[in-house]
């Protein structure tokens, strides 16, 4: 018995990966999983996918138990001097390590927008991010069949969830700030080719931005900023996300994390955040962080492990580098990637059709894009983070 107490606070992809990694290392620690009041812990890549589009209820996206004692209660803050936290039902307890695994919100739209609030009100603005919006956009999309349904923002979430809408009969509208949307995420290449699939099957409203939102008895009015006016029964606010941490670390700057993934506001106090709310910092690049579900499973394994490390048990896992993979499917076709292609400082298409892409800071391959090659990308992880200039000229050239 080492009479050692962890506690893990937030119960998703990354708070759940470092409760298995910690149990599956046989050290007799007892653990502590925080979810938020009233929360079921589940999967969170179910809300678009499942809930709202009514294929799953709530209840079909719960992960399974994974047999640690788990809290329902909101952490509001932590004590990190001596590892406090602080519940929100008054209860305060203290652990000899912690992992922060909350996650991220997602980004509002603008309260300078005219009309933002009353189309809130209305349940006919709303984000797509927790089950509550899944089941508001569920519960709209049953009174008006089809349903015209405005994506404000043009990432991976809005694509994917476009595309669904669309399979399913309503009509869809794209409307992003950017002209290239996803470019920033997915690299250049595969979002032109994402674009026009959007193009081929709704309509899609490009560098506009938001000026006011008109609500009316039955359905809103968008105004983007040529003066065009959109109309729908509901607008899906969809412009990414923004790190969600207890106090001190409530800004949205998230946590700043060393490549151990040990958090650097409070060194040496064993306390560590993993996948979306951990800000991290790459050699030569700036700070980046990546709201994705493996990523946030290895991050949450990776910072279970420098924690055993720093309590003496198991080995220095190494720095942190980001090449879990991720995926969508949009419009019929499959866009895979590792790693994360904005810390690349130029691409390299190693196939334009399919197409496949190596994103690059300097002589490392950082990062990998494709779109229906999933085996493909899968090959090249195992290279990232590593020199591979010359592979990549060489399977350019055809010669791989
Ligand atoms: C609609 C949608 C679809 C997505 N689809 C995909 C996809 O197909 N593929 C993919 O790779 N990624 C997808 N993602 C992103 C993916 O879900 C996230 O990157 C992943 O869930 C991040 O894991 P996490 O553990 O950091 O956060 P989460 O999984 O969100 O878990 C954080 C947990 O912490 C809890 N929590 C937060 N604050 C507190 C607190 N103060 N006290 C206690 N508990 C707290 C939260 O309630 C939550 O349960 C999608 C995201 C959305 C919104």
């Amino acid at each position: 018995m080492t009479g050692l107490t962890v506690g893990v606070i937030g119960a998703g992809a990354a708070g759940v990966s470092a409760v298995k990694t910690l149990r599956a290392h046989g050290v007799d620690i007892d653990i502590e999983l925080f979810a938020r009041n009233g929360e079921t812990p589940h999967n969170r890549t179910l809300v678009n996918k499942g809930v709202a589009i009514g294929l799953l209820e709530p209840h079909q996206t719960n992960l399974p138990p994974i047999g640690v004692q788990t809290s329902a209660y909101t952490v509001r803050g932590i004590d990190p001097r001596i590892r406090r936290v602080h519940l929100d039902s008054g209860n305060n307890r203290a652990f000899d390590a912690l992992i922060v695994a909350t996650g991220s919100r997602p980004r509002p739209l603008d309260d300078t927008i005219v009309g933002r609030d009353q189309a809130l009100s209305a349940g006919r603005l709303t984000t797509l991010h927790s089950l509550t919006d899944a089941i508001r956009v569920r519960d709209l999309l049953a009174t008006a069949d089809p349903a015209r349904v405005l994506f404000l923002g043009g990432g991976l979430v809005a694509s994917e969830t476009a595309s669904l809408l669309t399979d399913a009969g309503h009509n869809t509208v794209l409307i992003a700030r950017s002209a290239l949307p996803g470019a920033s995420a997915i690299g250049d290449d595969a979002a032109r080719q994402l674009l026009d699939l959007h193009r081929h099957h709704h309509a899609v409203h490009l560098g506009r931005d938001v000026c006011a939102i008109r609500t009316h008895a039955d359905h809103i009015t968008v105004v983007l900023d040529d003066d065009t006016k959109v109309e729908g029964d509901l607008a899906i606010v969809a412009h990414g996300t923004l790190p969600a941490a207890p106090a001190p670390w409530t800004g949205p700057g998230g946590i700043a994390v060393d490549n151990r993934l040990r958090t650097l506001s409070a060194p040496d106090q064993r306390i560590y955040a993993a996948g979306g709310v951990a800000v991290h910092h790459y050699p030569g690049r700036s700070s980046y962080r990546i709201d994705h579900w493996d990523d946030a499973t290895a991050q949450g394994a990776h910072a279970a492990k420098t924690l055993l490390h720093d309590l003496g048990h198991g080995d220095d896992p190494g720095a942190y580098l980001p090449a879990s993979t991720f995926s969508a499917r949009i419009h019929g076709r499959t866009l895979t990637g590792a790693g994360h292609p904005a810390l690349a400082s130029y691409t390299r298409v190693i196939s334009s059709e399919p197409l496949v892409v190596g994103h690059c800071l300097g002589d490392d391959l950082v990062a990998l894009t494709g779109i229906d090659v999933t085996a493909a990308v899968r090959q090249w992880v195992s290279r990232l983070h590593a020199a591979h200039r010359s592979e990549l000229s060489d399977a350019q050239a055809g010669r791989r």
